[in-house]
């Protein structure tokens, strides 16, 4: 630590991401789509060096880190917490989000009619509870990994270690070492890739800002407000209280080791590409130990998305309320119910949430070409937003990660 503070701050590594930020977003205003255009390649290519290293880290963290954690008691423990902090972040981030769009009332008067649409990215949406259970579960892993299912290898790499902490101790601590050895060369990996970040940030950021058009900005206004104004709500107020009262851990202590995992969250829009960088910054540091963020990251990252879930409810009223219709108490909490499965069914990819909006939609019966004109609207500034809330996702994750292991004893989490 003391190093990094001799280091002048420009060859820190968050700094120079900052400053990507600020020029990315400077280029993008000025050069346009035509320059967004030549350099989306540097953005391209880090996310894909990113992405290559999810599915053997997911694998080798999850295995070792659960089958480190102890018996199937210690398990059994870890994994309420865990859900139980996932579930009420969520559902506090819903909160934040109904609250903003009923005092805002961004949809009422909206004009959308002018807001030219784009193309949703497509991805399968689970059907029901049940089918989204039984997805959970892959029918062969080596496919899921294949196919970059990663709730799929997440449970299978839970019951890997389940199992591996069973095993006599000659075959464990045999096994056991692969995985951990792997889980460090993989943190090597990422520390490497992390350095070309300043590139592919301001790749990422020129597209981005070059890309969206002003013009639906002044329509979707009041939209945008209420949605990053609930998302700056949870990332300021709601989330550090829980540090302070679950962890007794310093917020701002916390937002300064997570820098570089919220800049890359909110560069890439996608929680699965940043999970890398948001494991090595949890472990090192944070200072939370590989037994706990090995179980709590990898599934917070698919499926705790509080940024995500707040846009799902905010988002749906917008849509009521831009076709003048009055949601009662009763549709608002099942608004607020599905909003909550849909964001634990999203995936970590860019847009996933916006797409995943139509669930909650189907569930208060809106539907129609009506509808789809409005999605369609969204769609057109869905990428700053989704900048945002991708950064509240890891947070939450990171912040959980945090409070658990403070929960569990570990004395040295965050500290200043
Ligand atoms: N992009 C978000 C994420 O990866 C998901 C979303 O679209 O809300 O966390």
């Amino acid at each position: 630590m003391s190093d990094e503070r001799a280091t002048p701050w420009y060859r820190r590594l968050h700094w120079q991401i900052f400053t990507a930020m600020a020029l990315g977003a400077a280029a993008g205003a000025i050069g346009g789509s035509e320059f967004a255009d030549r350099v989306s390649w540097m953005g391209a290519l880090f996310v894909r060096l990113l992405r290559m290293v999810i599915v053997p880290l997911v694998l080798t963290s999850v295995v070792s880190g659960v089958a480190s954690i102890g018996g199937g008691r210690d398990v059994g423990r870890m994994f309420g917490k865990t859900f139980a902090y996932y579930i009420v972040t969520s559902l506090l981030a819903i909160l934040v989000g109904l609250v903003f769009a009923n005092a805002i009332r961004p949809g009422v008067g909206a004009e959308l009619g002018g807001v030219g649409g784009g193309v949703l990215p497509a991805i399968e949406t689970p059907t029901s509870i049940v089918d989204m259970l039984l997805r959970m579960v892959p029918t062969n892993p080596l496919a899921a990994a294949a196919s970059g299912d990663i709730l799929g290898l997440i449970v299978f790499s839970i019951l890997l270690g389940l199992a591996l902490g069973r095993l006599p101790d000659d075959a464990r601590s045999r096994l056991l070492g692969v995985f951990e050895a792997g889980f460090q060369a993989m943190m090597v990996l990422t520390s490497g890739i992390i350095r070309l970040a300043p590139f592919g940030v301001f790749g990422l950021i020129t597209s981005a800002v070059g890309s969206t058009g002003l013009e639906a900005f002044r329509a979707l206004g009041w939209y945008a407000l209420t949605v990053t104004g609930g998302l700056a709500t949870h990332l300021l107020l709601v989330l550090p209280l829980l540090l302070i009262l679950l962890g007794r851990i310093r917020p701002w202590v916390h937002f300064r080791n997570m820098a570089e995992p919220l800049a890359m969250a909110f560069s890439t829009s996608s929680s699965a590409a940043t999970l890398p960088v948001t494991m090595r910054a949890v472990e090192q540091k944070v200072g939370v130990s590989n037994r706990i963020s090995s179980f709590v990251l990898p599934m917070g990252a698919t499926i705790n998305m509080d940024g995500t879930a707040l846009y799902e409810c905010a988002g749906v009223l917008f849509i009521a309320q831009a076709l003048g219709i009055e949601l009662s108490f009763a549709k608002q909490m099942l608004v607020v119910l599905t909003a909550l499965l849909a964001s634990i069914g999203t995936a970590a990819i860019p847009s996933a949430g916006l797409v995943m909006i139509f669930i909650v939609l189907e569930a208060v019966e809106l539907r129609g070409p009506q509808v789809d004109l409005i999605v369609g609207a969204m769609l057109a500034i869905d990428r700053p937003l989704d900048m945002a809330r991708t950064a509240v996702n890891v947070f939450s994750d990171s912040c959980g990660a945090a409070i658990i292991a403070r929960s569990e004893g570990e004395t040295t989490v965050d500290l200043p």
